[in-house]
Formats: structure tokens, C-alpha cells, sequence
């Protein structure tokens, strides 16, 4: 969460993105012959998954504006949502440091999102449109960049849109849903997020800068299910909400 100036007072927890709640990602992936755009489409719910499970949304917003640039996502290329879910609108580059020369990603057509090197280990060789391409007639793959469009431009392959949806405001099904356990916060003009910690067992503390003052988020939840939320304003002033994830 550290690195977001552009906040609306959301922290992450757990999310039950388990079973039948769940993304699918085709085995066989097919190559579509109308690649769907994602600066025109799919600006609800998540377009890729990463390798460590979290889902990754399209890097714009759902007002249509690059969630990274204007200072919406943390150090990760990530940030919470109305019910305290966090997910990625870039593809984690860092992970290349870990996957190897495995992929970071998938995106939910079925081909893989790799970093800034080919599956082989090589330099990566130049991208198509969509922001892929396949080389030595090898099987298609996106990569990863630090600049728009970040990781698909458009989806290559053959995806399911949810038929009740209307483009731009479409999306892929199945999609996972998230839980949410509280109201959806409000944007806090000015404050930046400058610590995240673990204070304990499931238990996390936020800090946020504004006007040169701190303020806290410190949140945890018991084996029951109860969610404590204290947040402690610029003004020293603490509030605390229970909540009962059902
Ligand atoms: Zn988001
Ligand atoms: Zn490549």
C-alpha cells in the first residue's frame, strides 16, 4: 500500500477466492480473430491473474484513467477496492526476480504474461499492438512493461464477456466476487501512505502522511470472523468499528 496518494481510506484482507468462486483460465488457449481492446473494454473486474493468485485489473481505472500515473497504486503496481480487496492494474514486474523464467501472470485468455526477458532468458524482442507477440512460431505470450500499456494492450486470445455487461463497463465471466465486510470509503484529499506493517497475528497497522501529520488504519480480525478497524485521524483522534465477516 506505500506509495499511494490517491486514496479512498481501503486496507486488504483476506479474500475467498476459493471453489466456485473462482477465474477461469483456459488450457488451450485460441487466438481470437477480434482481439478485444482493454482501453475501450473490460474496465470492470480482472483481466490477468498473477503468480502469487492476486487478480490484476486493467491499468485504467473504472473512470478511465491510468491508475498508475495519477498515484492510485502502491510501490507493487497494486491497491485495495470497495471491499478491501487488493488487486494489481499493472502486471508485478518485481516478481521476475522470483518466476525466473517463468511467466509473472496470466491473463485470463490462456497466454502467459512474461517480464522484461523472453521465456528462453534472451532480451525481449519487439511487441505487436496487443502488446505480445509470438516468436520463433512459438505459442503466444504478453510481456510486462513499465509504461502504458503495461502488460496486454489487447486480449490475443478467446475470452467469455459476461453478456449483461456493456462495453466499456464489460467484463470477463466467470469472474471471482469479493466480500465486502464494510461501507465503501471515501477519498482522503491529500493523505499519501507512507507505512504498512504487521503488528501481530493477522493484524496490520497503516500509516498515512497528510499536511505533514500522521494518521493510522490499524485493523486485524480473530478466528471468528470479527474485524477490528481503528482509525486514527491527523487529528489524534480515534474511532473504532467492529464488523463481522459473514
Ligand atoms: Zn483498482
Ligand atoms: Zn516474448
Amino acid at each position: 500500500m506505500v506509495g499511494i496518494t490517491s486514496w479512498q481510506q481501503q486496507v486488504p484482507i483476506p479474500q475467498g477466492y476459493t471453489g466456485t468462486n473462482a477465474w477461469s483460465i483456459p488450457l488451450k488457449p485460441e487466438l481470437s480473430d477480434t482481439p478485444i481492446s482493454l482501453k475501450t473494454n473490460l474496465l470492470k473486474g480482472a483481466v490477468a491473474i498473477a503468480a502469487n493468485g492476486v487478480p490484476i485489473f486493467n491499468p485504467l481505472n473504472n473512470r478511465g484513467e491510468d491508475a498508475f500515473s495519477i498515484g492510485e497504486l502502491d510501490q507493487w503496481g497494486g491497491h485495495c477496492g470497495k471491499a478491501d480487496d487488493y488487486h494489481y492494474h499493472i502486471a508485478p514486474l518485481h516478481f521476475e526476480a522470483t518466476a525466473g523464467k517463468n511467466p509473472i501472470a496470466m491473463a485470463l485468455d490462456g497466454f502467459a504474461i512474461y517480464g522484461s526477458k523472453e521465456p528462453d532468458g534472451t532480451i525481449m524482442q519487439a511487441l505487436d499492438t496487443y502488446h505480445g507477440h509470438s516468436i520463433n512460431n512459438g505459442v503466444y505470450h504478453y510481456h510486462a512493461t513499465t509504461t502504458y500499456p503495461y502488460f496486454i494492450g489487447s486480449m490475443r486470445g478467446k475470452i467469455t464477456l459476461d453478456p449483461t455487461t456493456i462495453a466499456p463497463e464489460n467484463q470477463i465471466t466467470p469472474q471471482a466476487k469479493m466480500t465486502p465486510i464494510r461501507p465503501a470509503g471515501e477519498p482522503l484529499r491529500g493523505a499519501s501512505i507512507t507505512n504498512f506493517k504487521s503488528t501481530g497475528t493477522n493484524a496490520y497497522s497503516l500509516e498515512y502522511t497528510a499536511n505533514n501529520l500522521k494518521g493510522y488504519v490499524n485493523y486485524s480480525w480473530d478466528a471468528t470472523n470479527k474485524y477490528t478497524y481503528t482509525f486514527i485521524g491527523t487529528d489524534g483522534k480515534s474511532t473504532t468499528f467492529f464488523y463481522i465477516k459473514k
